[in-house]
């Protein structure tokens, strides 16, 4: 049912040079779902030509921004029309349940395309007039070809995350996604092609992080490194890229604080505290993951968290009633629950969860999970879990919060839950994080730049903030009349 996962290189799929593939696996069984092309450098190489060539001589960048814009638009409107099929070779590829996929993550991978479409219509540039003498101005052109590395977690939603600016702004790219949810790459490379976009200014090629993406990021052609992934490998990638001084854009790993204080809306604080945290799996990295809940309420309170997360429907991703499927992968599953042997170690106490559900023997199916008697210095309230597992932490006061959510080396997102608002506002600024909410679940405006501090990434990517990225900025200074020019060699002659 699930065809095989391929490179796609100057608008055709192909098999890799050397004929290598490797079998992607359903989360739901770890049965081999497909075959998926392993990429080499001699795929790399090819793919980053055809993008070099469709940069130097295609239509793409010379497009009027609103011709681009149409093209993409079409791109948004076939992934509306597929939402569908879309969304069950997402599910099939990753075990998040097919309610979120189709909700969510595809109708927002559409919004990704037709957000930047619109956006390529709207970059300007400045002018920087100098009296008569001078008029001074700014003009945004495309950059190149772009090296997009993504991650396994709602993956055909961040493929177009990245993809979708990249092309709006007139560059062309070479796409290595993840080799746990390859089809997702797929999915996207058909859809792009049934739009019927100019060839090679969009590639893929499928394979493994150390190989394949390795030869993407040391590739001299590529200019620019988009890269979403856990913190110890963009650290690795921006090694590999300086020796040809690559452009890096970084999302990368979290744990993320959520503050409940005493007087919030403790309902709807409860409600974004599940949802934020075991929706996607678990596998979010904005999930809030590290729960302080204000000292007079902490029992109660982590005694709801404790009581809705055993009610979580564990279930297979294909059940529209299923809230919490399979984990990506068995070595997922056997890091995830590490970190619960970890806390027990630690001294934590497992709340609720922390096994494998007993209906399901196979799959990477693991209880959600929550983890009390638990401080900030543990290793489970340090490191990204990634998956659902949640940690609960008592706090006395606002600057004792303040002191554990930022004592961390990450600095992703934050959420806050209070009804004072001058002290909504006081977290907000205090805490290290990219982006914060206010009694608020994760609700994502596209115009707003996304990205974190500290080790949770480099640089800002959302509307216009893309541009800041994918563009060089070029400025052009013009005199309008005969300034003066300073004369050498003239011996002294006026
Ligand atoms: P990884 O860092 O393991 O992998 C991400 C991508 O990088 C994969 O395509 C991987 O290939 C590739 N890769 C691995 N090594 C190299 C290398 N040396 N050179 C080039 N590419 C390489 O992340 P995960 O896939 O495990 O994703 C989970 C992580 O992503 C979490 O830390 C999560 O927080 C983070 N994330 C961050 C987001 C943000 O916006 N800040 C959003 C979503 C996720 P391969 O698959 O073959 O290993």
């Amino acid at each position: 049912m699930v065809g095989p996962a391929r490179h796609f290189i100057d608008g055709e799929f192909v098999d890799g040079v050397e004929g290598r593939t490797f079998a992607t696996l359903n989360p739901a069984t770890n049965d081999p779902l497909t075959q998926v092309a392993e990429g080499g450098q001699a795929d790399v190489d090819r793919a980053v030509r055809a993008a070099r060539k469709a940069f130097d001589t295609g239509p793409w960048p010379r497009m009027a921004p609103a011709d681009r814009a149409k093209a993409l638009t079409r791109v948004a409107d076939a992934i509306d029309h597929h939402v569908d099929a879309i969304a069950l070779m997402e599910t099939l590829d990753t075990g998040i349940p097919i309610s979120q996929v189709r909700k969510g993550q595809i109708p927002r991978a559409a919004d990704n395309f037709r957000f930047f479409a619109e956006m390529a219509t709207r970059m300007t540039g400045e002018t920087y007039p100098v009296g008569e003498t001078f008029v001074n101005y700014t003009i945004r052109q495309p950059v190149g070809v772009a090296g997009l590395i993504t991650p396994w977690n709602t993956p055909f939603m961040l493929e177009t995350w990245k993809v979708a600016p990249c092309l709006a702004a007139g560059n062309t790219c070479v796409l290595k996604p993840a080799e746990w949810a390859p089809v997702s790459a797929q999915e996207l490379a058909e859809v792009i092609q049934h739009a019927d976009l100019p060839p090679g200014i969009f590639n893929v090629v499928q394979g493994f992080g150390e190989t394949t993406g390795a030869a993407l990021v040391a590739h001299p052609m590529a200019q620019l490194i988009s890269f979403t992934g856990e913190t110890t490998t963009g650290k690795e990638i921006m090694r590999n890229g300086a020796a040809t001084l690559k452009r890096f854009s970084m999302e990368l790993g979290g744990k993320s604080p959520v503050v409940v204080f005493a007087d919030a809306d403790l309902d709807r604080a409860l409600d974004a505290t599940i949802f934020g945290l075991f929706s996607l799996n678990g596998e979010r990295c904005t999930a809030g993951s590290r729960l302080f809940v204000e000292e007079p309420i902490y029992d109660a309170f982590v005694d709801n968290v404790v009581r809705r997360a055993s009610n979580i429907r564990v279930g297979g991703p294909l059940e529209e009633t299923t809230e919490l499927g399979p984990l990506i992968h068995p070595e997922h599953w056997t890091r995830v629950s590490g970190y619960i042997e970890v806390g027990l170690k630690e001294g934590a106490r497992v709340a609720t969860g922390g096994k494998r559900p007993e209906r399901f023997p196979r799959g990477n199916y693991l209880e959600p999970t929550v983890l009390v008697d638990v401080h900030n210095g543990m290793r489970v309230a340090q490191e990204e879990i990634f998956g659902p597992v949640l940690v609960a932490i008592p706090f006395r006061d606002e600057s004792e919060v303040v002191r554990m959510a930022n004592d961390t080396r990450y600095g992703l997102v934050a959420y806050v839950w209070t009804r004072d608002a001058s002290r909504a506002h006081r977290l907000a600024a205090a805490v290290d994080a990219g982006m914060v909410w206010i009694n608020s679940q994760n609700v994502r405006d596209l115009r707003t730049p996304f990205g974190g501090m500290k080790e949770s990434g480099i640089g800002r990517e959302g509307g216009h903030y893309s541009f800041d990225f994918y563009t060089e900025l070029k400025t052009v200074h013009v005199a309008l009349g005969a300034h003066h020019i300073p004369k050498m060699g003239t011996g002294g002659q006026p």
